[in-house]
């Protein structure tokens, strides 16, 4: 049994990742700002005797400072996330994003503690390639476009962990998430599933942004988490990058169709341009698939559910919040 820590344990992801870890048998603290985080996210076990849930922000060092002692492992998923968040505060995300990573990194490396830093598929920026290994370069747009600060963000994190590996040999292991979906995820950041299932579930329109042929793969945030576990708990995986998702895609036209087709089959589909969603500014990925070969050969297996089988489980669960708030 180890101690962790969990930042941004309140979030979509964090508060899988702790309930997981209560069910392994292992402790946790959680510290989150609720900014996106949710402490509802958190109501199946906040009453754990093996659970602290302390309130506060990454980016206050005296606090992170205090959350950190006496703690093996630090599962560090706090950030600032989502593309409409991102487009729409750039400062906030740089600062929540880079300095209390380096602070955490430096007194992690200090005490020996494992880390597990969350990144982002959102580092390979607009790369064309079919699909994404973890030595391919990066490729961000300019710097008046401020969706490249997430992943710019996101980068600098990485170096700073593969550094502190290099240098003090830190076992740090990061990961990149591509597109991890399912219960708990809300829609306001920008993600497209839980809008869709809101959208579809509501009556329609679905509203899909440009012509619809944008490519993702969606892993369920269960999958996810489990391979977050493993990956902590493997030294071979200690001082490398990992993508970390599923590894079959489908454009978002077809997505929105199989939502539609699994709530109400009469609802329509709408196209809006992105200057009308996100502003003048913005820049979509067009294509975003992994290799999960890595991921594969280290923990032996990868997300694996059904794009079908996950859309269920999504709409299981909005149709339940839905009514219960009705
Ligand atoms: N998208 C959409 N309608 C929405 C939200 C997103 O068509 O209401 C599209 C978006 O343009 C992108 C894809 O769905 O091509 C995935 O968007 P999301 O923000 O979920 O993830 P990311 O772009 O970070 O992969």
């Amino acid at each position: 049994m180890a101690r962790c820590l969990v930042t941004g344990g309140a979030g979509f992801i964090g508060s899988h990742l702790t309930e997981r870890l209560l069910e392994l048998g292992h402790e946790v603290v959680v510290l989150d700002n609720l900014s996106t985080g949710r402490s509802e996210n958190l109501d199946q076990v906040k009453e754990h005797p093996r659970l602290t849930i302390r309130n506060g922000s990454i980016t206050d060092p005296v606090l992170l400072g205090e959350t950190t002692v006496g703690v093996d492992v630090i599962y560090h998923l706090a950030a600032a996330v989502g593309v409409k968040l991102v487009a729409d505060d750039p400062v906030r995300t740089i600062e929540t994003n880079i300095y209390p990573t380096e602070v955490l990194l430096r007194s992690a490396a200090a005490a020996k503690q494992r880390v597990f830093l969350a990144s982002t598929s959102e580092v390979y920026g607009k790369n064309p390639k079919e699909r994404w290994t973890e030595e391919d370069d990066l490729h961000f747009g300019p710097t008046s476009r401020p969706r490249w600060a997430y992943g710019c963000s996101k980068a600098i994190d990485e170096f700073l962990a593969l550094a502190y590996h290099r240098k003090f040999g830190l076992p740090v292991v990061i990961g990149r998430f591509f597109n991890v979906v399912g219960p708990r995820q809300v829609g306001h950041y920008g993600m497209v599933i839980p809008r869709f299932v809101e959208q579809a579930l509501k009556g329609g329109p679905v509203v899909v942004y440009d012509d619809g042929e944008q490519v993702r793969c969606f892993a369920h945030v269960k999958e996810v988490v489990n391979s977050i576990i493993r990956l902590v708990e493997t030294p071979a995986a200690h001082g490398s990058v990992y993508n970390i998702g599923s590894d079959s895609p489908v454009s978002i036209r077809e997505l929105a169709h199989e939502i539609i087709q699994r709530t109400d089959p009469a609802i329509q589909v709408e196209y809006l341009a992105y200057r009308d969603a996100y502003g003048d500014d913005f820049e979509d990925v067009r294509r975003r698939v992994p290799d999960v070969s890595r991921l594969a050969a280290t923990i032996g297996y990868t997300p694996s559910m059904t794009l079908g089988q996950i859309l269920d489980d999504i709409i299981r669960w909005k149709r339940d919040q839905l009514n219960r708030s009705a």
